[in-house]
């Protein structure tokens, strides 16, 4: 069985990975002419270090993303919230990892070109058109997947087919686009991130990520270089993040991840934001690039399969960044998948498998992500103690604040006995 992967991002990348190590023949086709270590952080949390873990990527991780000992939400004065421990000082029996997005996702891609071989990455190649067959009862999909891509480099049209198409092309997904040609454009959650990378002392211990204000204001930190907080020192991934007024058909600005824009825009709201463990306004101004990208995703689908083509990672379910699970369910995905072709020697029975284990569990993601998922404790503090607290416990009792914290993580997949079930045994948590 050949599969054609389209995008080379996090989740196509771990699909060949996962692909190769069950045996079954990848080729990887990616839009860009160069992979570039683009983006700024990421959290892999503990069922996807598991994952990467399997895919004997654990050492490699560990050179590049710092351990996640503690995740602690404050209010917008700097007063704690909640506080849980993470990754293996929670108890996993893998760690929780804070990494650059560009530099793992060039890990991936040397793995996949050392395993796979170069000549089964294809850069420059642009998914065009998916020719859709065999998406009917009576015919659920006997035919391979045939698709065109256009070359970059001299603009002509590539003719190509595969016994499966995945399409792991990201938010703006052109293989989606031929499922869903109308009604399908992303929605604005009227909340614009500002993400930018600072070089700095290291705030608390070095390795807690911390989030701070509520819905409408919200500062996000976490140190992603493992070198140099060896070093001492930290490399502070952040996100500041504003709600603003709504357009009015509310369409979004475009989603660029590459978005350059001056700190002025947005700067002012966070001025006052200085406490004893961290200078917020020096953190801003520490950073050489700053980037804007609009908060958004997408209705969830009621398929993500035709025939012998389907969906991952991002251009099946985008959501909102909360929770840090964007990366991590792409690569539960990738493994669903692999599972499922390992599984079921019919191709079009495997995809609508994998599509019934994974599209309810990412929708319910999507879905609580707009009810602020995990973050929903800053939510409570913040409606019943605009102005602050002497004492959270009268404000929102500990027990109300750890049961919102496991539900999530039971949602997402990563309660602490799932994943040990998963890496002792190989199930998906
Ligand atoms: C440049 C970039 C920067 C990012 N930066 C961050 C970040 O700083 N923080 C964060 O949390 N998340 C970031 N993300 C998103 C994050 O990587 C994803 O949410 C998550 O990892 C899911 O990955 P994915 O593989 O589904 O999608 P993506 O990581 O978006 O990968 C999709 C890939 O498909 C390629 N592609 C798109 N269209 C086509 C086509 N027609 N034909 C062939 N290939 C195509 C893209 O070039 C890309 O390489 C970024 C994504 C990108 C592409």
């Amino acid at each position: 069985m050949k599969v054609a992967i389209i995008g080379a991002g996090i989740g196509g990348l771990t699909l060949a990975l996962a692909l190769h190590r069950a045996g079954i023949e990848a080729e990887v086709y990616e839009a860009s002419e160069q992979i570039r270590p683009l983006g700024v952080g990421i959290n892999l949390l503990p069922h996807a270090t598991a994952e990467l873990t399997g895919l004997g990527l654990g050492p490699a991780l560990g050179e590049i993303g710092v351990q996640t000992a503690a995740l602690a939400y404050y209010n917008r004065f700097g007063q704690r919230i909640w506080h849980e421990p993470r990754g293996l000082a929670a108890g996993y029996p893998v760690p929780q990892y804070s990494v650059h997005r560009g530099e793992f996702q060039m890990l991936l891609h040397q793995a996949a070109v050392e395993r796979l071989g170069a000549h089964r990455i294809h850069t420059g190649l642009a998914l065009e058109s998916v020719t859709l067959t065999g998406s009917t009862l009576m015919d659920p999909g006997s035919e391979p997947a045939v698709f065109s891509l256009r070359r970059r480099s001299d603009d002509t049209l590539v003719e190509a087919s595969a016994d499966v198409l995945v399409g792991a092309d990201g938010i703006h997904s052109a293989v989606r686009r031929s499922f869903y040609p109308v009604g399908d454009a992303p929605r604005f959650s009227r909340r614009l991130l500002w993400r930018g990378v600072t070089d700095a002392a290291p705030y608390l211990d070095g390795q807690t990520m911390f989030m701070a204000g509520h819905q409408d204001q919200k500062f996000v930190c976490y140190p992603i270089s493992e070198q140099l907080r060896r070093e001492g020192r930290s490399r502070i991934n952040w996100i500041a993040e504003l709600r603003v007024p709504g357009t009015e058909d509310d369409t979004p600005p475009k989603s660029d991840w590459n978005k350059r824009v001056d700190k002025s825009v947005f700067a002012d709201s966070f001025a006052d934001w200085r406490w004893d463990w961290i200078d917020i306004p020096a953190v801003i101004a520490g950073a050489q690039a700053i980037y804007e990208f609009p908060m958004v995703d997408k209705d969830p689908l009621p398929g993500w399969t035709r025939g012998r083509v389907t969906l991952l990672g991002d251009a099946a379910h985008p959501m909102y960044p909360i929770g840090s699970n964007g990366s991590a369910q792409a690569i539960m995905d990738a493994r669903a998948l692999t599972d499922a072709l390992v599984q079921f020697k019919d191709p079009s029975m495997a995809l609508r498998e994998y599509e019934a284990d994974r599209l309810p569990r990412t929708a319910g993601i999507v879905l609580r992500n707009r009810m602020n998922g995990p973050e929903q404790v800053m939510q409570l503090a913040h409606q019943r103690a605009p102005q602050g607290f002497d004492d959270i416990e009268s404000v929102v009792p500990q027990a109300e604040l750890a049961a919102i914290a496991l539900r999530y993580k039971q949602l997402a997949g990563f309660d602490p006995a799932a994943v040990a079930r998963a890496a002792a045994g190989g199930a998906k948590a």
